[in-house]
């Protein structure tokens, strides 16, 4: 099998040639369709996290061992299997990434995300930049139907984290107001699934014009920007319920908080970077709900791709090139030059 995979950190993915893996026990072989270029890719690819201020967390002090293939947003079809595999050769679907060490009580919770020891595919376990792909057991491959695979692929990150922040905010009523913070990839997914899961009405929140009018195109009832605090309350009047945010700024958490109503809930996504101070008793006495929310849940990717089927959402924005343009399309998304998300096909 080929894979593009990272040889040493900061250096562009080099093409590795490997004789197929054999699937053993539970183990299933995936001949890949499909594998979305995804931000966090960039990260592994440098080696780092940058926590602000100057901190980093890097990759090889968390042990990941070079080399190593990256890609999380994967479809494919089983080509072979262990012994105790219990699925068809030849049965296609969406890899779940986020698998946890599959033995402690958030695993078989199906709480994998909750999992202090993860195995995540393209982040702890070669990934998807390849033609094939070892996953662990058959429970992670979900079916996705008639849907194109390329299509399919990036509700495995971007639209699951997206899903799974929505459903953290409880039910709403179509008075009521939830605020997407920040309209680039995820908080796009955000506005268009946010329908199949709440009634109440999406304002986007962005510096940028462009996504502003973008996202109101795809759904959001109104957008402004961060300092546009008196018009969004004159108009929500009240009922701002949730708020997500999807950069996770000191400026964008400090706004969320500050703007939702006694009783809401905000929600953590983004992972910029930063600090902020919060007020103690202010958060007992607007009864205040924060959250962080960190990818999904196999659950939800289950209930997410029935969303997709359904049909009843507008579908994420993808553009398909080969797998030997990986490290073009890395270097396109480094430079703000991707609308929607790239899919690589080997
Ligand atoms: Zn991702
Ligand atoms: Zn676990």
């Amino acid at each position: 099998m080929k894979s593009f995979q990272v040889v040493e950190f900061g250096k562009p993915l080099e093409m590795r040639e490997y004789v197929n893996p054999i699937p053993e026990g539970e183990e299933l072989l995936i001949k890949i369709s499909a594998c979305g270029v995804c931000h966090s890719d960039l990260h592994l690819a440098d080696g780092f996290y940058d926590l602000g201020n100057g901190k980093k967390i890097t990759l090889a002090d968390r042990g990941t061992k070079l080399p190593f293939t990256p890609g999380h947003e994967i479809t494919g079809e089983v080509i072979s299997k262990g012994e105790k595999a219990k699925i068809n050769i030849g049965d296609k679907g969406i890899v779940f990434p986020w698998i946890g060490c599959q033995f402690c009580d958030a695993c078989h919770n199906e709480k994998e995300t909750l999992c202090e020891n993860p195995k995540y595919l393209g982040a702890r376990l070669n990934g998807g930049y390849s033609d094939h792909i070892i996953i662990p057991n058959a429970r992670y491959l979900v079916s996705y139907g008639d849907l194109d695979p390329a299509q399919a692929a990036p509700y495995a990150c971007s639209g699951l984290t997206a899903y799974s922040a929505l459903k953290k905010i409880p039910n709403t009523n179509n008075n009521e107001f939830i605020l997407v913070v920040g309209a680039g990839g995820v908080g796009m997914n955000g506005i268009l699934l946010a329908s199949a899961v709440h009634k109440a009405k999406i304002i986007a929140i962005d510096i940028d014009e462009n996504k502003r009018n973008e996202a109101k195109k795809i759904g959001a009832v109104a957008a402004f920007s961060l300092d546009q605090l008196k018009d969004i309350k004159e108009l929500c009047n009240g009922k701002i319920v949730g708020a997500i945010d999807f950069v996770g700024t000191e400026k964008t958490t400090d706004f969320a908080v500050n703007i939702i109503n006694k009783g809401g809930t905000v929600v953590v996504v983004g992972l910029y970077g930063g600090s902020v101070s919060l007020s103690i008793p202010l958060i007992p006495m607007r009864s205040l709900n924060l959250k962080g929310s960190y990818i999904g849940e196999l659950s939800e990717l289950k209930e997410l791709i029935d969303i997709i089927k359904s049909g009843s959402v507008k579908l994420i924005n993808v553009k398909t090139q080969k797998l030997n343009t990986a490290n073009e399309a890395m270097d396109d998304l480094r430079n703000g030059k991707v609308n929607g998300r790239i899919i690589l096909q080997p």
